[in-house]
């Protein structure tokens, strides 16, 4: 057990305790509402309870990830920065009889500087069983999680070339996925039910990749798995077709045009029903909405399609722009876990509960991230937020429209009971996607500086800075496809927004973003006045105005370092802030050990619930 391992365990009991993944951080608790799906009955597995328990408590658990392999988004060797991955072609065999996986991944790339090898990432539980270039075979030298070819000739910068990597093994089983990821291992009646999970692990741990969000494919994928007849899989882009194999397998090839992050690729398989219709985008492009479901729920999905994906892609092209691969697909999978923004085919297992505020909160939030994650990635893993706290506000405003304030402040007290501030939410000490993760605040208090930013600058110059975030354009509403991929950093939105709001807005975003305490303003009332002054973390500065409202009239306080005064009569009724524009310390906040304490027993409620219900395993 190295030392990496054990960090990860001794911060295990704050990533267990605040885990949301890539799920929105408040779905409905809806534990007597049994599965639909998933035919086990009774307890889930002894070793797998265990396991969770012990996760939630921050002891050691049998668990096998290298604790490399756990790191995506870490920086890259020099090597890696050599070179610039074009495609990847993953034809993989899944054997769910053995929990295995064989096949090969093709990986083209162009070199950046001259090259003699180059290095990809794979779990060291997965068998490298030779490489080649053109039929020649390469010499691999394997270090930990990552592997080195060495190439036959070296490649001017500006060279491609394309090596094949045959593999092979049992991939890393999730232990509570999406959070603790891996491969998802169920059976539907008899039939197996898998998926691929590994958001803050990253593609290292079931194909040789890159594992970075920073170097996305740019001409594509193709992904090409065959499993036991009776098993469909679903997977990213266009089905390019079925291929019966004379095996008792068949073939299905999936083909994307698009970059995705490593993550962002994943196989989902079942014995599906595909249920489908067209939309017609902003643009004008028509496009399908697909719906891979478990057979017992296509009435479900057919009904959620109509009543949440429609409303929900009409929702984020009315706000945002068009939806970023309506050249290919919108797509959804029952999985035998909660949910994560899989592109153009969203993990979906939120067993069609009706959700808070009248919408499925699971599609809505992972749809948001095809926008917040996808299409726009993060610069690095300390700009997390920029997925995770978009994807979470976005949520909170269509509840405005779907149930009025109340659904909009419903989600935003929440989201504020839940921020822990007890680190900053953009810390440059981070230093791979997971640990950035272990801030739930990247959820909670980024749609709260989003909020209270959005009243400092007003509608017009938030959602236009919003769209030039996603698109480079505020008018992005005729762009035709492809609609290009970009990473975006806090600096980048810090830029934008300051740009539309027509003055630098850095000392908002920042003493949100960079400090982890809340602004306090101080209240004193005294002799027919009312003192006001901010207290900031940091001791930045934070010009920021605050409404009063005295007797029912509202009155605009600018406050300047220095303490100002209202004149206000003795018998005054008072309301600071009365429509909670500012995110500010109200002192309801538990302090961090008090918060996850709570948070613990209720992780260890919820995964053991999910074990049941999604039929989790680990052997
Ligand atoms: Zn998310």
């Amino acid at each position: 057990m190295t030392s990496i391992l054990l960090r990860r365990i001794a911060t295990t009991v704050i990533l267990m305790a605040i885990v949301t993944g890539c799920t929105p951080e408040s779905t409905s608790d809806n534990s007597s509402d049994p599965a639909a799906t998933a035919s086990q009955d009774g307890a889930p597995p002894a070793d797998v309870i265990a396991a969770l328990e012990a996760a939630a408590r921050g002891e050691p658990f049998e668990d096998d990830i290298h604790p490399v392999t756990v790191r995506t988004g870490k920086p890259m060797s020099p090597i890696q920065r050599a070179f610039d991955v074009k495609r990847y072609v993953l034809s993989i065999r899944v054997l769910p009889a053995t929990r295995s996986i064989e096949g090969t991944v093709d990986v083209a790339f162009e070199a950046v500087e001259p090259l003699d090898s180059i290095e990809l990432d794979l779990d060291p539980t997965l068998e490298i069983l030779g490489a080649t270039l053109a039929d020649a075979s390469l010499a691999i030298t394997r270090d930990e999680d990552s592997f080195t070819i060495a190439l036959p000739m070296r490649l001017n910068a500006g060279a491609r070339a394309t090596i094949s990597i045959s593999y092979g093994g049992k991939p890393h089983v999730a232990l509570a996925p999406p959070w603790y990821g891996g491969f998802v291992w169920s059976e539907v009646d008899g039939t197996p039910w898998f998926a691929t999970a590994v958001q803050t692990e990253g593609c290292d741990l079931w194909w040789p990749c890159k594992d970075t969000y920073a170097d996305k494919p740019d001409e594509g994928v193709e992904v090409i798995i065959s499993a036991p007849r009776g098993v469909k899989v679903a997977s990213v882009g266009l089905l390019a077709g079925v291929e019966e194999g004379d095996d008792g397998f068949d073939t299905w090839r999936w083909t994307s045009r698009h970059p995705y992050a490593g993550y962002a690729i994943a196989i989902n398989g079942g014995p599906y029903e595909l249920v489908e219709r067209d939309y017609t985008g902003v643009n004008g492009t028509t496009f399908p909405i697909q719906f891979w479901a478990l057979p017992a729920n296509a009435g479900k999905a057919a009904k959620l399609i109509d009543t949440d994906a429609v409303p929900d892609l009409e929702f984020f092209e009315r706000m945002i722009g068009p939806y970023p691969w309506g050249d290919e697909k919108v797509g959804f999978v029952e999985t035998p876990h909660l949910g994560m923004e899989h592109q153009t085919i969203n993990a979906y297992g939120e067993q069609y509960k009706r959700g808070d505020h009248g919408f499925d909160q699971l599609l809505h939030h992972e749809l948001a991230h095809e926008w917040f994650g996808n299409v726009m990635t993060h610069g690095r893993p300390e700009d997390s937020w920029l997925h995770e706290g978009y994807a979470s506000y976005m949520q909170s405003v269509y509840a405005e429209e779907t149930v009025g304030r109340m659904g909009y402040f419903d989600r935003m007290y929440g989201a504020y009971q839940s921020s822990g501030h007890c680190l900053p939410v953009v810390n440059p000490d981070v230093g791979d996607v997971g640990e950035a993760f272990e801030n739930r605040d990247i959820y909670t208090k980024g749609a709260w500086m989003l909020h209270t930013l959005r009243y400092f600058i007003g509608d017009d110059a938030f959602w236009a800075g919003t769209r030039r975030l996603i698109y480079d354009t505020a008018e992005p509403w005729s762009l035709v496809y492809p609609i290009k991929s970009r990473y975006r950093t806090t600096e980048d939105f810090i830029r934008i927004m300051s740009e539309e709001a027509g003055q630098n807005v850095a000392w908002l975003v920042e003493t949100y973003l960079r400090e982890k305490g809340m602004p306090v303003l101080e209240t004193t009332r005294a002799n027919g006045q009312l003192f006001l002054e901010w207290s900031v973390p940091g001791g930045r500065p934070f010009p920021m105005p605050v409404d009063v409202s005295v007797d029912g009239e509202v009155t605009v306080v600018e406050i300047f370092g220095e303490a100002t005064s209202l004149a206000v009569h003795d018998a005054a009724r008072l309301v600071i802030d009365p429509e909670s524009k500012i995110l500010r310390d109200l002192g309801i906040i538990g302090d961090c050990a008090e918060q996850t304490e709570t948070k613990i027993n209720k992780n260890i409620e919820r995964f053991t619930r999910m074990a049941k219900e999604y039929g989790w395993s680990r052997n």
